[in-house]
This record gives C-alpha cells, structure tokens and sequence, in this order.
C-alpha cells in the first residue's frame, strides 16, 4: 500500500484486542473484505504477555471465565486446538495484602492461555489470516473520517485505508479523539448522533500498574499462583511459574485502581519500591533479580453500558464496542465485539 492510493476493504476494523478480532471473525464469516490494524506490534491489546530476563509474565488480563455463547464456542474451538486451557476454579484471597490468604475456590473454571494470555488472541489472527483477512500490526490510525466513499483512516506514516464500514475498538476516550481528528464531532459536523455521544462521553477507566519481578526463588503465593486483595496497594498478584507460563518464578502484581489513580504520575522507581514493599509478604525470602513496570491508562471500565455495542453513525456505518459494552473483562469484549460484527454486517449486506 503507498501513500495516495489507499486500501479499499468492505470493513476496517481497528484494534486487534478480543473485541476486534472477534468482530472480524463474525465479518470473515459473513463473506465481507476485512482489515484489522493495530498501533502494537503484536495482536491482544490487554491479553499481554512479555518476556522479562528467562520469565514469561502475563501483565495485562490474567485469566477469563465463559459464562454465555458464543464466546463460549470460540474458547472450545481454542481449546481443541491447544491455544487455551482451564487454570483453576478461584483464587486465594485476603483481607488486605499483609494478610493471610484463604483458599477460595467457587466451582467455576477460570482459563489462561496454554503459554500466555496472547495464546486466544494469537490464534485468533492466524485462523482470520487463513480466512484471508488482514492484520496490520504497527499501524497506528491517526483519525477517523466520513466521506462519500465511505471511511477513511489515514494511518501513521502515510497509508489510507478507505472502507464501506469500521469498527472501533480503542479504549472509549481514545475513540472520541480518533473521531475529533476526522471532524465527526463538534457543531459543524453533527455527524456523531447526540445520544450516542452522550453514551460514550460517560465512559471512564480505571489506570492499573503491572510490577512484573523476577525472582531467584519460588514466591510465596499459595496454589494454583494467585491472590486476590480486597484492599490497599495491591488488588492482584499471580505466580508464573506455579500458573504454568514461566520456566523460572515471576511475579505480576497488580495495584488497586485507587493507588493507580493516585501515584499515575509518580517517578517509576518511586512506584515500583512502593508496590515491592507491599509484596513482601508473598515475595518472601526471594531476591528480586529483575523487574519492570507497565502503567496501564485505560486498564479497566469503571462505567459499562449497559448495551453491546453503539452505532456511532449509520452512513457509512461506524460502530464502537468493547469491554466498556455490556460486560467489561474478556468475554464482555468478545461478546461485545462479536454483537458488532453482526450490526455491520447486516448493515452492509453480507451474508
Ligand atoms: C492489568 C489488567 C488486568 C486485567 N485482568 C483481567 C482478567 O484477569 N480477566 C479478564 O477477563 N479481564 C481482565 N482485564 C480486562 C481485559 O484485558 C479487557 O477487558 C479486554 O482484553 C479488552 O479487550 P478490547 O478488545 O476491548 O480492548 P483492548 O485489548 O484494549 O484492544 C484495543 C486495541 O486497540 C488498539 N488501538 C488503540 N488505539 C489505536 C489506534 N489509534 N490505531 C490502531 N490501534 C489502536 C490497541 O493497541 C489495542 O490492541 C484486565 C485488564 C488489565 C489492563
């Protein structure tokens, strides 16, 4: 593709998390053309995970529980193949992070990736890419525009793509700026339906720092690897290694929305003590031999609507959903996602 003669598909989907990927699946099963871009380089979005040193560290979303379809056929689809597999029925939790953890355990599965949380995400793509959709990683959109040939989404470096249709998967506020750059928003424009700006300007999130530590021997967190907080610094910490991801112990430890929110804009070094120091407990007689920390701005909706997706324009119809849609967290996303392929493909006549 160069710049001045842009790629034309019948749907851009932008965003390669759950949400966009499970929306494209439904749009390659409909017969439309579809694109997917992402400014990462690589597919998952919020499943992430990375290599720290010789550790394997999910630091994003940690595991995802199946409570309806058909994202509950997506995940035995993954299963069969081996991208997927059940972790646990609950997790340890305590009080606060400097108490004793209780074993939990409510009967219901939780699943992770077989070798990390981008395992669904990653499998995903390549089963789209053998349905010959195409996923553009490192293609970052700069704004989403409406004209008479549809949508147009200049990303990055040049490249356009113009398509009958679009789905928008960013964190919400992020959407909102991608469309004031392409001039759908403001008095002059109108082209965003007033209801449907309401719904999506009251979409907030929760930040959430990940501390990824690699330790030189086994961390304290009891089986199957988790715990959760219910207060303080700490909302979450997981063991790689016990989870089954890394060949030698790692920690994630995930601070509560309310300390995120607090230290967003604190010196790393000032956040990373602080959290260490909370960790103790389950750090135990470890030494810590490296360690990293991700800031997640959007990590979590702390206000979800309470609809699958919104129509932000009908002509050419932009849709935009998520885990702020009908249910945060990963199925909420892949569900959300997959309500959306659908809005799409009915609007634009696919089968
Ligand atoms: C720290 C943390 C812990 C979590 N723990 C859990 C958990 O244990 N269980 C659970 O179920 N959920 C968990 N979640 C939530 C879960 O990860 C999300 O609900 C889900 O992954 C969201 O998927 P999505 O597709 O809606 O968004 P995302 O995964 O955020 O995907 C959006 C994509 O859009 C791309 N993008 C954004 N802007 C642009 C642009 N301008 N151009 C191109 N691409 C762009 C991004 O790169 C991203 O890949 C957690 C999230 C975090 C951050």
């Amino acid at each position: 593709m160069t710049a001045g003669h842009p790629a034309a598909c019948d749907v851009a989907v932008i965003g390669a998390g759950m949400a966009g990927l499970c929306a494209a699946d439904v749009l390659r099963d409909a017969g439309l053309s579809v694109v997917v871009v992402d400014k990462a380089r690589g597919v998952g979005g919020r499943m992430a995970t990375r290599r720290l040193g010789a550790a394997v560290i999910d630091h994003g979303a940690q595991f995802f529980t199946v409570r309806g379809e058909p994202f509950g056929a997506v995940v035995t689809a993954a299963r069969e193949h081996g991208a997927v597999i059940p972790w646990c029925t609950g997790f340890a939790r305590a009080a606060a992070v400097d108490q004793p953890a209780a074993p939990a355990d409510d009967g219901h599965l939780r699943h992770r990736g077989a070798t990390g949380m981008t395992d669904l995400p990653k499998w995903l793509a390549e089963r789209l890419g053998r349905a010959q959709a195409v996923i553009r990683t490192n293609a970052r959109v700069t704004a989403i525009a409406a004209t008479a040939e549809g949508v147009r989404l200049p990303l990055d470096g040049g490249d356009e793509i113009v398509a009958r249709g679009c789905v928008v998967t960013p964190p919400v506020p992020q959407t909102l700026d991608l469309f004031a750059a392409g001039g759908l928003m403001g008095p002059a424009s109108g082209r965003i339906d007033g209801d449907a700006h309401r719904l999506l300007a009251s979409v907030a999130y929760d930040p959430c720092f990940a501390l990824m530590l690699v330790l030189d021997q086994p961390s304290r967190v009891p089986a199957p690897g988790g715990v959760q907080c219910a207060a303080g610094p700490i909302a979450w910490l997981a063991d790689n290694q016990q989870k089954g991801i890394s060949p030698v112990p790692a920690l994630t430890v995930h601070a509560s929305g309310e300390f995120s929110r607090a230290r967003f804009d604190d010196p790393p070094d000032d956040v990373m003590q602080a959290l260490r120091t909370a960790a103790a407990p389950w750090i135990g007689a470890a030494t810590v031999v490296e360690q990293s920390l991700q800031r997640w701005k959007f990590a979590l909706p702390i206000t979800v609507l309470e609809v699958p997706f919104v129509a932000a324009t009908t002509s050419p119809p932009i849709v935009c959903c998520g885990d702020a849609f009908a249910g945060p967290k990963v199925e909420g996303a892949a569900s959300s996602g997959m309500a959306a392929g659908r809005w799409i493909a009915g609007a634009l006549g696919g089968a």
